[in-house]
């Protein structure tokens, strides 16, 4: 076969491979199989010299054709390669704003904490501060110092949790007071007395500890809110006020509170706080078990007593002391029925406050 027809058919087969690549690295393939240095066209090139004579015009003309051919043929591929490529990654890497978003999972404050930051928030606008104590107290503080001696029969009231040292007896300081987990906050109000400027206006949120077992109505572990004022010319009307105040701003100002007389050892006189029954209004139903009215706090005047343990004079100072459960505020604010659902941690529950 004469060289121009091997050529011709070298052009016509390379043509046709450069029409079938589908990608830029296949192209690029064929690009050097052909006029790459060791390419079949290359090749006819560098041996130009072999050809005889008088066919070296003829068969220079025809490589030179062929290999004319071939570029502009490959680069009329890779310009339509190139774009198809371009476009497919644009494709991949491309968002599609018409599809709905994706909700993030946000976490929402506890209901307890949430009940205390809004009754804090109520007495920060009083002109209150919010103190903390220790959750670890000594005998002292938790009863010694609020009117409660050894044999006093609070004591026996509040199952404590008491700690102990390693050869398993109670845990004392100094040698005297036992070591105990507080059954209230009020211990914070002692250390208020004791290291505040006078006057006093204070409340204490936190953890307190008793030894009862989780049913409804009670938890082993749970949150108090107690308040203090101490100041001069202080009476009952301002802790009847304070109060009132209080429940109308946590359950609604058409709500209603009484005091009824009651016995705390360390506030003379002493009452239970009663809010009227946000379900029936005061007819009576489940909820107030058909007396129209809600326990909510406990609360008095403090005993003489206790301000002269803490070195302050009874005949110039007064005071008022109150003090609530967290949990049952948020039980009964929200209708919840179980004092337990609190701490299960059960989000469709914790997610609707
Ligand atoms: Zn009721």
């Amino acid at each position: 076969m004469a060289i121009t027809e091997e050529l011709s058919a070298l052009r016509d087969d390379t043509l046709a491979a450069i029409a079938a690549a589908e990608t830029t690295a296949a192209l690029e393939e064929v690009r050097v199989a052909v006029l790459g240095k060791a390419g079949s066209l290359t090749g006819y090139l560098r041996s130009m010299g072999q050809v005889p004579k008088e066919e070296r015009a003829a068969v220079g003309k025809a490589v030179n054709e062929a290999r004319v051919a071939v570029e502009e043929a490959l680069g009329a591929r890779k310009a339509t390669l190139d774009a198809a490529e371009l476009d497919a990654a644009m494709d991949a890497a491309a968002v599609d704003v018409t599809l709905p978003g994706r909700v993030q999972q946000r976490g929402t404050r506890h209901l307890i904490n949430g009940i205390i930051d809004e009754i804090s928030e109520i007495f920060l606008g009083l002109g209150y501060s919010v103190a903390e104590g220790p959750e670890v107290e000594t005998d002292y503080y938790n009863f010694e110092a609020l009117n409660a001696p050894a044999d006093h029969p609070s004591r026996s009231m509040q199952d404590t949790f008491y700690v102990l040292d390693r050869s398993g007896d109670a845990a004392r300081v100094r040698g005297e007071s036992e070591v105990l987990l507080r059954t209230q906050t009020s211990g914070v109000q002692v250390h208020a007395m004791e290291d505040q400027e006078l006057p006093i206006y204070v409340i204490a949120p936190g953890k307190v500890y008793r030894r009862d077992v989780a049913d409804p109505s009670h938890l082993p572990q749970f949150h108090q809110i107690e308040g203090l004022v101490v100041d001069e010319g202080i009476t009952f009307a301002d802790l009847k006020g304070t109060l009132d105040y209080l429940c109308k701003q946590i359950f609604g100002p058409e709500r209603k509170t009484r005091f009824r007389a009651h016995y705390f050892p360390f506030t003379e006189p002493s009452a239970e706080v009663d809010v009227s029954c946000g379900i029936c209004h005061g007819e009576g139903c489940r909820m107030c078990k058909g007396t129209g009215w809600l326990e909510i706090l406990g609360c008095g005047m403090v005993d003489p007593n206790v301000l002269g343990m803490s070195g302050i004079d009874p005949e110039r100072y007064s005071g008022f002391a109150f003090g609530m459960g967290v949990e049952r505020i948020a039980c009964l604010k929200y209708n919840v029925p179980d004092l337990r659902m609190l701490l299960e941690g059960d989000m469709r529950f914790l997610r609707q406050f």
